[in-house]
């Protein structure tokens, strides 16, 4: 589903990814992780088209996204820090959302309740938590009910009732409606329980690629 293959890529001298390779197969869960400046974000914003690698190409789908944006309309996207005017309500925000994407309004209810929201749509988001928010970008990267999802660092600074809320809905979409998923978090409890397969990233390099079994043998030394 989301295939990258030898991609590099450079900012003036620095090099952020250094011939990268990765592969998401259909209905898998895979987990980027790594220390921050890892290149983990710009390796997503390489997905999503916005900058091009300098050397390797990416796939999604079996499309180059570069040449074929459509594909990029199966492919929802949960940025790290989301913002939102504040003074529209979860519901505006995913009305407005599914009317520039073109998508029919039947489909804020359906992500709505999807992420357990329905009944606090109508507070303005200035009142919601940072969980909450979050649960609305959730939200909106489902309309239209993308094949992959995308999610960066999606649980970065949100305290730990709402993190376990997160995790359930990642789980119930990979479980029940086999979305397949690339997140990069820091949080290694939703590493663990979340992921079939996880890469390292160091200083732009692939440094491991495993499951959370062969993590937890490499990193602490268990045979
Ligand atoms: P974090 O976890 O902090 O978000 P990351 O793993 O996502 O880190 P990137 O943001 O992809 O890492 O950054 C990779 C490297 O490229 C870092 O050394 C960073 O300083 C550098 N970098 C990122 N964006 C730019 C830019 N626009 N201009 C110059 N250097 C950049």
């Amino acid at each position: 589903m989301i295939s990258v293959n030898g991609v590099v890529k450079r900012y003036g001298n620095k090099l952020a990814l250094d011939d990268v390779s990765l592969h998401v197969d259909r209905g898998t869960f895979v987990s980027l992780i790594g220390p921050n400046g890892a290149g983990k974000t710009t390796l997503i914003r390489i997905l999503l088209t916005l900058m091009k690698p300098d050397k390797g190409d990416v796939q999604i789908l079996g499309y180059n996204p570069f040449h074929n944006k459509k594909v990029l309309r199966e492919v929802g996207y949960v940025q790290e820090i989301p913002t939102y005017p504040p003074f529209l309500s979860g519901r505006q925000i995913l009305e407005l959302s599914a009317k520039v994407k073109g998508i029919d309004k039947s489909e804020v209810k359906r992500v709505l309740e999807f992420v357990e929201m329905d009944s606090l749509a109508n507070f303005p988001i200035i009142k919601y938590s940072k969980g909450l928010v979050q649960r609305i970008a959730i939200a909106e990267a489902l309309l239209g009910n993308p094949m992959v999802l995308i999610l960066d660092e999606p649980n970065m600074g949100i305290d730990p009732i709402f993190s376990l809320k997160t995790r359930e809905i990642l789980t119930k979409l990979k479980r029940k409606y086999n979305v397949t998923i690339l997140m990069t978090s820091h949080e290694m409890e939703d590493v663990k329980k979340l992921s079939d397969t996880i890469y390292m990233l160091y200083k732009g390099k692939v440094v491991f690629k495993g499951s959370v079994e062969d993590m937890i043998r490499k990193f602490l030394g268990i045979q």
